[in-house]
Order: structure tokens, then sequence, then C-alpha cells
């Protein structure tokens, strides 16, 4: 069965590319009736916060990925224990001495002669007098992984082919760290091994972490799982996208109004290629297609107008009108529109879905529907050049002989008021565009009319006539 997971660690919101990652292992799995896996990796105790991994796992299930498995790595570090006295026993692993000054010095000295730190491998080989010498001084020590020297570590990554890393590169690594909590490199070769993990499936920032990982599996006799690393994902200007790039977590994308259906379309299009080069895919759909031999090896370019168009056709094409509407009632609700009339705000997002591609932007766009705004002063004079004050004292008085229930109604309503005055088009949908929304441009006010109640629409060309007179 194939076993996948995604491994996060709680030291911030959840970023765009894992939520990729998070994605993609998510598919591999549905895809082959297999189990996915969340865990948490908390290792690190300074920097992780239980406030991220809340907001992670909210995330999650608002981009509508569900978990059969759920682990946290703080709660298992007892088990972590014995594969490091294993690692001990068998030499795999020794105790480093070094204080964080010393090792502060290698690194500087390493600075200083341009070349990439290693640790110096000095406690390698204390003998056992040494090491319990120390340990009576009550001296902090680390543990290290012994990294058997001149080693090429190969393996056959699923999304970037062969990949051979010489273990010279990085020196004997910290697996345990002087406070006593295990580092990422060991559990996580723990975990995914006691799991049952197949495939792990992660961004390719951790390539250089796999050999690492590979002779760790291979000290504790564990059968390596497959790799496949995802393509890394850039900002418009071709560098990793990071925050100066704008908004980044999913967090974000969630708060401007994007639909989680359509974020999770367009994530898993970053490294990913439908065969059939289809666009709009729901999950399911995606789950039935997901193959890694369709994710490509070359960057991915994160595009926020491609998101935003992707959710303007999820907007007006892809979600139900309920769906539609519980997810743009808290957008309404808290921009302090009056929503209490659940038929009027359907009406309202079933015409209006074509005018915006966000929730946020919705908001704006929608307010005519629900405020009545006051018209500035200085609009009055244009509204006078026009010749408003008629207009409008011709559209109250015939807008109850009139039926305004669509669009095409009120055309026909404003070609009649303006045939009726001689006055140009432009003219009449002007000033009722000011008189209705206070604004010059904005939502087409043939919508508006057939939508907002009549006794609004008297309401408001009543106070700006007043003001006009
Ligand atoms: N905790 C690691 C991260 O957040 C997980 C890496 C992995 O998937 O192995 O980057």
């Amino acid at each position: 069965m194939v076993v996948t997971r995604f491994a996060p660690s709680p030291t911030g919101y959840l970023h765009l590319g894992n939520a990729r990652t998070a994605i993609f292992s998510y598919l591999f799995a549905r895809h082959h009736g297999g189990k996915f896996i969340l865990r948490i990796e908390d290792t690190d105790r300074e920097r992780s916060r239980k406030e991220f991994e809340e907001s992670i796992l909210e995330d999650l299930g608002w981009l509508g990925i569900d978990w059969d498995e759920f682990y946290r790595q703080s709660e298992r570090f007892e088990l972590y224990k014995k594969y490091v006295d294993k690692l001990l026993e068998t030499g795999h692993a020794y105790l480093c001495f070094c204080t964080e000054e010393e090792l502060e010095r290698e690194r500087r000295e390493a600075e200083l002669r341009r070349v990439p730190y290693r640790y110096s491998g000095r406690c390698r080989n204390l003998t056992e007098e040494e090491v319990k010498k120390l340990k009576e001084e009550g001296r902090p020590y680390t543990v290290r992984f012994r990294v058997p020297d001149g080693r090429t570590v190969v393996f056959e990554d699923l999304v970037k082919g062969k990949i051979a890393i010489n273990v010279d590169d990085f020196g004997d690594f910290v697996i345990v760290r002087s406070d006593g909590t295990p580092t990422y490199n060991l559990v996580v070769v723990i975990d995914d091994a006691l799991m049952g993990v197949t495939h792990v499936i992660r961004g390719e920032d951790h390539i250089s972490n796999t050999p690492k990982q590979l002779l760790i599996y291979e000290a504790l006799g564990f059968d390596p799982p497959k790799f496949a690393h995802l393509p890394v994902i850039l900002g418009p200007d071709r560098s990793k996208l990071s925050k100066r790039h704008g908004a980044v977590s999913v967090r974000n994308y969630r708060e401007e109004g994007f639909l989680p259906e359509a974020l999770f379309n367009y994530l898993c299009l970053l490294g990913w290629t439908p065969p059939s080069g289809e666009e709009i895919l729901t999950k399911e759909e995606i789950v039935k297609l997901f193959d890694l031999k369709d994710v490509n090896r070359s960057p991915a370019v994160f595009n926020v107008e491609k998101l935003r168009w992707m959710n303007g056709v999820y907007i007006r094409e892809v979600v139900s009108t309920e769906r539609l509407y519980e997810t743009a009632l808290p957008f309404l609700k808290s921009a302090g529109y009056p929503v209490e009339d659940k038929d009027y705000v359907i009406k309202v997002l079933e015409r209006t879905k074509d005018a915006y591609e966000t929730f946020k932007e919705m908001v704006e766009r929608l307010r005519p529907f629900f405020v009545d705004v006051e018209v500035q002063k200085e609009k009055l004079s244009l509204l006078k050049e026009l010749g408003a004050e008629e207009i409008f004292e011709e559209v109250l008085k015939r807008l109850d002989e009139f039926e305004l229930s669509t669009p095409e109604d009120v055309k026909s309503f404003v070609k009649e008021i303006q045939k009726a005055l001689g006055v140009k088009p432009r003219s009449v949908w002007h000033s009722l565009r000011i008189a209705l929304t206070g604004e010059e441009e904005g939502i087409g006010i043939d919508v508006l009319m057939s939508v907002l109640p009549k006794e609004k629409i008297k309401g408001r060309l009543e106070r700006v006539l007043a003001c006009l007179r």
C-alpha cells in the first residue's frame, strides 16, 4: 500500500510551497487508494509554537485535505531514544562535547578560508575513559552521526532522476541536541520507517538532507522509501517565492477571499501538468489523474494574476450557489452589510458573479446592493450637467409602471426615459449610477436596478434630488 505523509514544522503559517507539498503527497496517496499521514515536526522546541500547529491544521482542513493518521513528534521523544542508543552502541554515532564557542571558532575559520563548513570531528575518536570523565564533569554534549568517509550516496528521485551526493560535503552531523531533543534528520527517518511511509514527497530544498537520511536508514537497518523532490516555487522575478513577493501564506489568500477549491486547483498546477492540458479541475478529477511522472523537474512560477483568474472562474462557473453564499456571507457580514434576507443575498450573488475575482473585491463591488451611499458634493455639479434633476423626476414618476426584474427590463426602462426626455442614453445611465452608487464606475446599473427593491431606488433618487433642487 502507498503511504505518504506531510510533515510540517509548526514554526510559521502554512506557506504556499508547503501547501503544495501537502497537496501532492495527499494526491499521490489518494490516487493509489493509500494512506496519508499528517505529522507535526515539533522537535525544535524553541521555534515550534502551538498556535502555528493549530493554524496549519485549520488551513489544511480549509483546503480540503484530510488525513488518515496524525502524529506529533514531541510526543514520541521516548521512542527515539532507543534508536539513538542503538546508533551509539553500533558506533554509528558518538557523543560530542565541543562547546558552542569551539564550534563557532571552527565555523569562522572555515569562513576565513572560504571553504564550506564541516565539523572537524574532534570528538570522533574520544576514548571511553575520556567520554566518562567529561560526562562526570557534567559537560553538556550532543550526539553526532558518524558519516563514513568518502562515500557517495546515490538515489533515484522520482521527479529529479538520479542524484549522487558525496558525503564528504557534510561533516558528522548532530542527531541529538545538547538539551536532549533529537533533530529533524534523525526523527524523520525513524518516523518514516515506523509509519511505513513508502513515498517521501517534499520540497527540493530537502535534497541535501536525503543522503544523511539514507545513511541513517542504512545504519538502523531500515528499508528506505522512494523519494520525490518537488521543484521549487519562484516569484515573478524568478527568485525563490518569499515574503518579498507579497502574500505567501495560505491564510493570506483565505483572508483575501479566495476559494479553497480554486487555490487547491491552482497549487496543483505549480509543478504538475495534467496530461490533457486542461487546467480547471476539481479535487476529485485531479485525484484520478495525478501521477508523479507528470511532475516537472524545473521550477514553477507563482502568478497571482492567474490565481485570481482561476478564482473568478470558480466563482462564475464551478461552485454552486449555496457554496458561493456560504463563502461570501462572512465577508459581507464583516463589512457590516445587512444580510438577514437570504433570498436577496442569493439573488445579488447570482446576478453579480462576473463582477469580481475575490470575495474581498466582492465586498467593494456589491456595496450599493446593501448600503445607501452618500453622494458627495462635488458629484452634484456633474449631475446638474447631466440634467439629472429632470431625469430623476421622470424615473420616479414612471418607476412603478415598469417591471424591473431583469437587466433587460432595466435597459428597456432606461430607453423609455431617454426617449421621453430626448436625452442621451449615457446621461440617464451615468446619472443613475452616481445617485444609486455614489461612484462613477462600478457594478452594472442594469444589474443593480434589477435586484435593488424599488423602494430603495426611490429613496436614493429622492435624496439626491433634494440636494439638486
Ligand atoms: N519538517 C520538515 C519541513 O517542514 C519536513 C521535511 C520532510 O518532509 O522531510 O520542511
